[in-house]
């Protein structure tokens, strides 16, 4: 007999199939950013314009997967209990080297006791995406700082930096489908993670200054441990 696959059923089978084409795609991309960097050192300046805009395009592709598919993992969509603590290990452990890299420093606060449900991979991935936000639109002297805490059996978890911050505009436009101010951007970063906090029944919302800072505040149910 015939049976309609369901539309969650679908989803999934797209998001396994994307999630291990992206393994697969990021190797070779990388060795190519490899080779045209090589050539690039040794041709004349009409051919290095053409080798620049090579890497941006595959720049802008890395970044679609590393926005979309950093933790990408078969058996994507099961959810179980997770240990907050745990999961910001891993990420500092990912970011806090790119932090280094753009001269700022990170400062991680999750006390013990506060879990969450939900796909861990996912999870991780919509805070990479806040997180490495923060870290590129840090200046001088960049600092951010990400604290949670446990309030009325809900879990909040702050992110703040003190990088370039935004005006109203660019605020009301964030999660919005390509809106991007960077050269290399891909626009998608903040799509993806306020669809999996929304997923995940919680809430996300930011506040900034231009000049000053940002700051995203989630809020998630809390689970028993
Ligand atoms: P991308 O990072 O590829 O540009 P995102 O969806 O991650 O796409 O973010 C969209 C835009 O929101 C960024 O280009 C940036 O202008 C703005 N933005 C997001 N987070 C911050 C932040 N912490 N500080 C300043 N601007 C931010
Ligand atoms: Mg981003």
């Amino acid at each position: 007999f015939n049976r309609e696959l369901q539309r969650s059923e679908k989803m999934e089978i797209i998001s396994e199939l994307a999630a291990s084409v992206a393994h697969e795609v990021r190797n070779p991309l990388q060795v190519t950013r490899g080779f045209i960097q090589l050539i690039s050192g040794k041709s004349k300046p009409s051919e290095r314009e053409y080798l620049h805009l090579a890497l941006v395009e595959l720049d802008r592709a890395s970044g679609i997967i590393t926005d979309f598919l950093t933790f990408a993992k078969p058996e994507q969509s099961r959810t179980t209990i997770l240990r907050v603590f745990d999961e910001f290990k891993h990420i500092e452990g990912i970011l806090t080297p790119l932090a280094h890299l753009q001269g700022g420093r990170m400062v991680v606060n999750i006390p013990d006791g506060i879990w969450i449900r939900g796909n861990s991979s996912k999870f991780k991935q919509a805070l990479i995406n806040i997180v490495k936000n923060s870290i590129e639109a840090l200046r001088e002297d960049g600092q951010i700082e990400i604290h949670a805490f446990l309030s009325e059996n809900k879990v909040h978890i702050q992110i703040r930096d003190n990088g370039e911050g935004m005006g109203e505009e660019e605020l009301a436009r964030l999660g919005e489908p390509y809106f991007s101010n960077k050269s290399k951007g891909t626009g998608l970063g903040l799509m993806v993670t306020f669809r999996i906090i929304e997923a995940m029944d919680g809430n996300i919302s930011y506040s900034s200054k231009k000049g000053v800072g940002t700051e995203a505040l989630i809020t998630l149910p809390a689970a028993e441990g």
